[in-house]
């Protein structure tokens, strides 16, 4: 499978009055044409931030300071004008923000704000058009067509994460970016989004790029997991193999502390917090919480080895 897009040692920051917060540092991500891949991590570690670099809608005064944002071989989206970039945003990449309150309108309807990607697109000659495809479209993800004209505080959660996903997706993106679409949810609803995204994931090809802090939701969906830790990505490789084999100490704490109903399996937290971006510590980012840590990790900063097709940053693994 071709990258539908290639990160390379992407470093975005956040100048503030306290000092720069690298929210990602030196990342470097391939992702393939139709897969889904989804980017874990506890909260802070950098996942919305990345995501939000990609279809470049960086809340101020964040910044991409260095890397390249392939996309398709050819386009470097890191370096491109914000003009040139409104043709990728919502048409070639489309997002479903972490809050559905935040992004739609509370003023305007669900039809309104959907139709109107179209007909800034020029994908419908008119307005009667673009609400007859807003309609289709709200079917499509499992809404009565009546729909389009409830505002969003007339829907319930599940309801309102349906429409974001209706809107992200009328200019059928090759990309859809999904940060924490069901956070908010029970979890029957949660399957369901999830069903929907596959679905389209299938129907459309569509790339998914899944952001969430739930590695057993990660599991469950994803070809492929990405672990995020403290602004940089520690582990990348098959959903299997990083389920049934973490090499990294921070995955395997991670599936340590999430629940299994199937099992009496004791939960295991990781010790202490994720460190202040302002400050990491130094060498390896995981140093004061490792299980593992050896003096070399409190200096030296770990590299990216591959290890059996997988990409994993730990001393641990270096010879393996
Ligand atoms: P969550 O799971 O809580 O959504 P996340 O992994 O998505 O977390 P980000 O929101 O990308 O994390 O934040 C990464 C880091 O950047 C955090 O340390 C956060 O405090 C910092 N950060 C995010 N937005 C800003 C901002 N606008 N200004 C300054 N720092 C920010
Ligand atoms: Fe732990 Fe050292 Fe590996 Fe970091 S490099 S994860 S501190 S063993
Ligand atoms: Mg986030």
């Amino acid at each position: 499978m071709a990258n539908i897009l290639s990160i390379k040692g992407l470093v975005v920051e956040y100048p503030t009055l306290t000092g720069i917060v690298k929210a990602v540092d030196n990342v470097d991500l391939e992702i393939k044409e139709g897969e889904w891949i989804s980017i874990v991590g506890e909260s802070g570690s950098g996942k919305s931030t990345l995501a939000f670099s990609i279809i470049k809608l960086i809340p101020p005064p964040g910044l991409i300071r260095k890397g390249e944002i392939i996309y398709k071989d050819t386009t470097n989206l890191a370096a491109i004008k914000e003009d040139d970039m409104r043709h990728y945003r919502g048409k070639e990449i489309g997002m479903i923000f972490q809050d559905p309150m935040t992004s739609l309108d509370p003023l305007r309807t669900i039809g309104d704000q959907i139709s109107e990607a179209l007909l800034e697109h020029k994908m419908a000659e008119n307005k009667e058009e673009a609400l007859q495809k807003a309609k289709e479209i709200l079917l499509e993800v499992g809404m009565p067509e009546d729909r389009i004209n409830y505002y969003p505080h007339q829907l319930s959660g599940g309801q309102r994460q349906r429409a974001m996903i209706a809107s992200s997706i009328i200019l059928r993106p090759a990309i859809l970016i999904a940060d924490e679409p069901t956070t908010a949810l029970d979890v029957i609803v949660q399957d369901k989004i999830m069903s929907l995204l596959e679905e389209l994931r299938k129907e459309y090809k569509m790339t998914i790029i899944l952001i969430t802090h739930d590695i057993a939701l990660a599991s469950t969906w994803s070809d492929r997991i990405a672990v995020m830790y403290a602004g940089e990505i520690v582990e990348v490789g098959k959903t299997d193999e990083i389920i049934e084999d973490p090499l990294h100490p921070y995955t395997q704490g991670l599936i340590k502390s999430t629940p299994d109903i199937w099992s009496n399996r004791k939960l295991e937290g990781i010790p202490g917090n994720p460190p202040d971006l302002r400050n990491p510590p130094k060498g390896c980012r995981f140093h004061p919480r490792c299980p593992y840590v050896m003096d070399k990790c409190r200096q030296d900063k770990p590299g990216k080895l591959m290890i059996n097709g997988r990409k994993a940053s730990c001393f641990l693994l270096e010879g393996k």
